[in-house]
């Protein structure tokens, strides 16, 4: 038996919070009652409604993705490309990512059917620290390199200071790869960063999300997280 805000929340319908004003509120009905009292708990075959909606539970699952370039980090696309899911044939459970990468960029994704779970990480208070290795155009000097570790002003505002290695230079290509560290996940982030000291991105990997790394993996493949794993990343 599980709270039921607890179970709504799981749904990925409301914050846990949300989902207790939403009882409050005498929105949500338990086999067909209206229940508005907090601490109920309900069972597996207990049914839960939301503002007349039926909820739907399923045990929750985490899968830890190693994205390709070329993917659309969604569940499906009205133009038939191919989606983060496609690589899940076998999963009935209805999983998304946690988070987004671009289309072109490849990494380490999170696929669950846990709400909470998915909402927690996308906070920005969870401070998650996701590392990314991109190629650029051309060789930043260190100055810009500075101005993006202090943080950098960009159309949403200035960034969070960021951690940033030099990988390697290739002068006769005018191209070098470095490894980029931020806490925050705004829309296209890196790439806007380092667009705004004038080097585009080439390449962009996501190598590391919080203490999950992408070891033993190939593009494509895709693993489920250990219960510890799980744990730790709450
Ligand atoms: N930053 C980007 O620019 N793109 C991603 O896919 C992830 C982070």
């Amino acid at each position: 038996m599980e709270r039921l805000q607890k179970v709504i929340a799981h749904a990925g319908i409301a914050s846990r919070r949300k989902a207790e004003e939403l009882i409050q509120e005498g929105k949500v009905k338990v086999n067909d009652k209206t229940v508005q009292e907090l601490g109920v708990k309900v069972g597996p075959s207990d049914k839960i409604e939301v503002a007349g909606v039926p909820v739907e539970r399923e045990e929750p699952v985490y899968f830890l993705l190693y994205k390709p370039r070329g993917v659309i980090s969604s569940v499906s696309d009205d133009k038939g490309r191919k989606v983060v899911t496609d690589f899940f044939p076998y999963i009935k459970e209805r999983i998304y990512p946690v988070g987004r990468l671009d289309f072109d960029t490849s990494g380490l994704l999170l696929m669950t059917n846990d709400g909470e779970f998915a909402n927690a990480l996308m906070h920005p208070k969870s401070e998650l620290e996701k590392i990314y290795v991109a190629k650029l155009k051309g060789i930043p000097t260190k100055e810009a390199i500075k101005k993006l570790e202090r943080g950098i002003k960009l159309e949403d505002g200035k960034t969070a200071p960021a951690k940033i290695k030099m990988l390697s230079i290739e002068k006769k290509k005018n191209t070098s790869i470095y490894e980029i560290s931020i806490h925050e996940g705004r829309n296209r982030q890196v790439r806007r960063m380092f667009e705004a000291i004038g080097h585009p991105v080439m390449k962009l990997k996501r190598e590391r999300y919080g203490f999950l790394t992408l070891q033993g993996l190939s593009a494509g493949d895709a693993r489920e997280l250990t219960p510890h794993e799980v744990k730790q990343m709450r």
